[in-house]
């Protein structure tokens, strides 16, 4: 009842505070694809000059304080007259007819069909750029179909072989996204939230397991943070591969929303934006904290459930990534707006939330909770920055954090440590730790394996070389600095096993396309593509293997040959003559990432191109056409920032390089999400399970009740599951 007040009193003020309202009517009619609206706009001014309406919606009225005006347009702008006065009413009238949606992408701009309509962002309605406005929108849709968008359903009505409802705000938002579709509607009541899914028939049976879902998610969150902001949330299906976030609303294709690990992990992500992005929108002038923070509490503290080790293997692939960074790709944080790539995933979300795990391990748990509770009452509703979650911080912690957030935020690129000189007599271990120059302020973990209990230390470093001398009860056996990899740092290129995503981190990456026939180098051409982000620059084999980052693709035998007379290695027992077709990552000779992709014909290749993408975290992926049969990733290779100590000598050996190689062989599990829609995620067990590994961690106070009850219900169904 009381998180009930808190959020009508936050929605009220603000909405209060709207400079723009849209009062919206609606008419959908999705057999013949058309639209109509009418939009009346009341403005207080200083009022913009122009609104952005899409060139294939027709105006057919524009009036300005109930004076017709012609509409003056250029492009999708349409130009106003000077509006002197504190405040204005704009009454737009418009109309068009909607392209239907593609089946194998989101759509660019809006669309309708029968099986779906979808109006995002994109100037659907008369849109003023950078200003949040509130809203009431009436929309009108054949009774067979139903029209949701992220406000509050305030009124529905079903006459006339139509359905009726109207939509309000729950506080200011930045857009307006309205879909609609041929939905069976599932509901539930959490509090004051509305739980809503909104799902085609044919995957209508998903209904409770999202709903399920959705509620612990809204409660772990809730419980964290603070109330949620708004007074619903919505999983809407649609006929395209999609997995989209909108402010209390998350819009999933038919074929995404039936993955296991949708609903165990990205929802969990989706419901997070709720706080972080929507209900508090990013300050872009600081760069774009939302995804980091958002990254850190849903899928990097799933992984954290599962137990250290993982979380553990998780910063390490991160770190991993961040160390292949192409230079001018390895951007400070406050440079990360959105991600159009992969390379800006590693800075904005992983490297990002790295900076949020060595922030609560400095200030502590509690004060990490208690800053995000801080954080999100004060900005609710507004725009808020990294500048405005350190002063959060600082006043949960009563630390200084400003070098902190100076450091991490604003600097580009990631120190890169070295172990020299390490030596012990028995009694006391001396060692030297050195970074590059300007040197960054670190605290360095360090562990000390003796012949008795293991020795952890934490050590600051804030020189170029810095000098450590530690005392040791028993003789030492080992030393290794950062040994649970907690530290945000670049790696040695030996600590980093090939993975195929590595080749997509630089795009200058270049591709060798092979084959004996057109046919042939043409399907090599779409595997290449698939891959990589942006197109590579092809080379010929006649000059040898081009230097730098590359992709080497083509049929079994033809790149077979290519291997053999550039005298690398041919292909590894792990995938050699298993399957129709293979992918394995491995370093070119001068050490770039270089990735080799064969199919035993053109067929064969062809059937790579839509899996490839959803295993680029492997090192090795062996396929039955389209389906994974088995894939792993190469054993790390060196541990330079660990010595080991040979008694009774009193010098260091370095740690056993080259372990034979073991690969860890994953279950097959293919991927069908479009890679460029759904923002990549770990996979997880589902997450209540998860959430009982929680009770052994910090994270204990936020499974709620609601999860246990959850819980204790999927114990009693549980059957066992493939990990990713
Ligand atoms: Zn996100």
């Amino acid at each position: 009842m009381l998180a009930a007040a808190v959020l009508l009193l936050a929605a009220g003020s603000t909405a209060a505070a709207s400079s723009l309202h849209h009062d919206l009517r609606v008419r959908l009619d999705p057999e013949t694809r058309r639209l109509v609206a009418s939009d009346r706009l009341r403005l207080r001014c200083p009022c913009p000059g122009t609104f952005a309406l899409l060139p294939r919606l027709a105006i057919t009225q524009l009036t300005i304080d109930g004076v017709d005006v012609p509409p003056a347009r250029t492009d999708g702008q349409v130009q106003l007259p000077p509006l002197p006065g504190p405040a204005h009413t704009i009454r737009v009238r418009y109309r068009g007819r909607l392209d239907p949606p593609p089946l194998d992408r989101v759509p660019e701009g809006p669309t309708m069909s029968r099986t779906g309509t979808f109006l995002a962002a994109a100037a659907w309605y008369p849109t003023f750029a950078d200003l949040p406005f509130t809203y009431t929108l009436r929309v009108d849709v054949p009774a067979s179909q139903r029209a949701v968008t992220a406000g509050r359903l305030e009124a529905e009505a079903e006459g006339g072989g139509r359905w009726q409802a109207r939509y309000v705000s729950d506080g200011p938002a930045e857009d307006l996204t309205l879909v609609a579709g041929p939905w069976a509607m599932q509901d539930r009541q959490l509090g004051p939230v509305r739980l809503r899914t909104w799902l085609h028939p044919e995957i209508a049976d998903l209904a409770t397991a999202y709903l399920d879902k959705l509620a612990f998610f809204l409660d772990l969150y809730s419980a964290w943070i603070g109330p949620y902001p708004y007074s619903a949330f919505h999983v809407v299906s649609v006929p395209f591969p999609a997995g989209l976030g909108f402010p209390a609303m998350t819009v999933l294709g038919t074929s995404v929303l039936r993955l296991p690990f949708i609903r165990d992990t990205s929802l969990g992500h989706e419901v997070l934006h709720a706080w972080w992005g929507n209900g508090i929108a990013v300050d872009e002038r600081e760069g774009n904290w939302a995804e980091a923070l958002t990254t850190f509490m849903a899928d990097y503290t799933f992984v954290e459930w599962q137990g250290p080790d993982a979380a553990r293997e998780l910063r390490r692939r991160w770190l991993g990534d961040l160390t292949l960074l192409a230079p001018a790709r390895d951007v400070p944080l406050a440079a990360f707006r959105a991600r159009r790539h992969t390379a800006e995933q590693v800075v904005g979300y992983h490297k990002g939330a790295l900076v949020f795990l060595m922030l609560r391990d400095r200030i502590g748990a509690e004060a990490f909770t208690e800053g995000l509770r801080r954080f999100a009452a004060a900005h609710r509703f507004r725009r808020a920055g990294w500048s405005d979650l350190r002063t959060a911080f600082e006043a949960a912690s009563g630390q200084q954090l400003s070098a902190f957030f100076a450091q991490w935020v604003q600097r580009p690129g990631a120190p890169r440590l070295r172990l020299e000189a390490a030596r012990t007599d028995g009694r006391r271990l001396r060692f030297v730790l050195t970074q590059e120059r300007p040197p960054w302020s670190l605290e360095v973990p360090v562990l000390v394996e003796t012949t008795g209990a293991p020795l952890h230390q934490s050590i600051r470093l804030s020189d170029e070389r810095t000098i450590v001398t530690i005392a040791v009860r028993e003789p030492p056996r080992a030393l290794e600095i950062d040994p649970d990899a907690r530290v945000l740092r670049r790696l040695a290129r030996d600590e980093v096993p090939p993975a195929l995503r590595h080749v997509t981190l630089d795009p200058s990456t270049r591709a060798l396309v092979l084959g004996d026939t057109g046919d042939d180098r043409e399907a090599a051409r779409l595997v290449v593509g698939s891959l990589l982000e942006s197109p590579p620059s092809e080379h010929s084999t006649d000059t040898g293997l081009p230097p730098g980052p590359l992709v080497i693709a083509g049929t079994t035998a033809t790149v077979s040959r290519l291997l053999a007379a550039a005298g690398l290695d041919p292909a590894p027992a792990e995938v050699s003559g298993r399957g129709s077709g293979r992918a394995w990552a491995t370093w070119h000779p001068d050490g770039s990432p270089l990735v080799i992709v064969t199919g035993d014909d053109a067929a064969a290749l062809r059937a790579l191109a839509r899996p490839l993408p959803h295993v680029a975290a492997a090192s090795w992926v062996v396929f039955a056409g389209a389906r994974v049969l088995a894939r792993g990733s190469w054993p790390v290779a060196a541990h330079p920032l660990r010595a080991v100590f040979s008694p009774p000598s009193s010098g260091a050996r370095p740690a056993p390089a080259g372990a034979p190689r073991r690969t860890r062989e994953r279950s097959a599990r293919s991927g069908a999400v479009n890679r460029h829609d759904l923002e990549t995620r770990m996979a997880s067990r589902s997450a209540c399970a998860e959430a009982s590994a929680a009770s052994r961690s910090a994270t204990l106070a936020i499974a709620s009740p609601r999860c246990r009850a959850i819980l204790r219900r999927s114990r009693r169904t549980a059957r066992p599951r493939a990990s990713r």
